[in-house]
C-alpha cells in the first residue's frame, strides 16, 4: 500500500473512505467529528443513530461504517480512539485496534483509498509521537490486495512533521 501524508482538512479529501475519530456515543462531538458531521450533513448522523439503536454504543477500538453524505468520500468509517490516561500499554493496544479495524472494514467494502485523521491526538490527548508510530506500524503491517493508498491527514504542523519523519526511509 502506498502511504501519503497531507496537511489539511479531512472533509475536503477525495478518498473513497475517510475515517472519523468518533466518540462511543456515535452522536457527534467536537474536533474532526464535528467537522465531518457539519460538512457531510444530517444523513451521517441518521445512520449513526440506526447503528446505535441496533448495537448500542461503539466500543473503544471498534469501527462502524456510514454514508459520507455530502462529502467527496463514499463512506465514513467511525472509530473510537482511547482517551489517554497514562496507561501506555492499554491505550496503545486500543489505538492499534482503531487502525486495524478501520482498515479491515475498508477492505471488506472493497475500497482502494482511505484517509485517516490523527486519531486520539486532539481532545483525547494521546501523545502525538507515540500515536504516529502506532498508526504507521499498523498500516505497514496490514497487507491488502484491495487497498492501494492510505493517506494520513494531519491537521496541525506538529503531526505533519512527526508523520513525515516516521515515513522518511532515512530515519
Ligand atoms: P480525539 O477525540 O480522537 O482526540 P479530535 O477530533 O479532538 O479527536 O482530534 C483528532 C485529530 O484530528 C487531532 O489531531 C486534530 O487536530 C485533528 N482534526 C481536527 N479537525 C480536523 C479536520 N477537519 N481534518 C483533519 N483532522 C482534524
Amino acid at each position: 500500500m502506498k502511504i501519503e501524508v497531507i496537511k489539511g482538512d479531512i472533509t475536503k479529501i477525495h478518498a473513497e473512505v475517510i475515517v472519523n475519530a468518533a466518540n462511543s456515543s456515535l452522536l457527534g462531538g467536537g474536533g474532526v467529528d464535528g467537522a465531518i458531521h457539519r460538512a457531510g450533513g444530517p444523513r451521517i448522523l441518521e445512520e449513526c443513530r440506526v447503528i446505535r439503536n441496533r448495537q448500542g454504543k461503539c466500543g473503544t477500538g471498534e469501527a462502524v461504517v456510514t454514508t459520507a453524505g455530502n462529502l467527496p468520500a463514499q463512506y465514513v468509517i467511525h472509530t473510537v480512539g482511547p482517551v489517554w490516561n497514562g496507561d501506555e500499554e492499554k491505550s496503545s493496544k486500543l489505538l492499534s485496534d482503531c487502525y486495524r479495524n478501520s482498515l479491515q472494514l475498508a477492505e471488506n467494502l472493497g475500497i482502494k483509498t482511505i484517509a485517516f485523521p490523527n486519531i486520539s491526538t486532539g481532545i483525547y490527548k494521546f501523545p502525538k509521537e507515540l500515536a504516529g508510530k502506532i498508526a504507521v506500524h499498523e498500516v505497514r503491517k496490514f497487507h491488502s490486495d484491495i487497498i492501494e493508498k492510505v493517506i494520513f491527514v494531519c491537521f496541525d504542523e506538529e503531526n505533519e512533521e512527526i508523520y513525515k519523519k516516521l515515513l522518511n526511509p532515512s530515519f
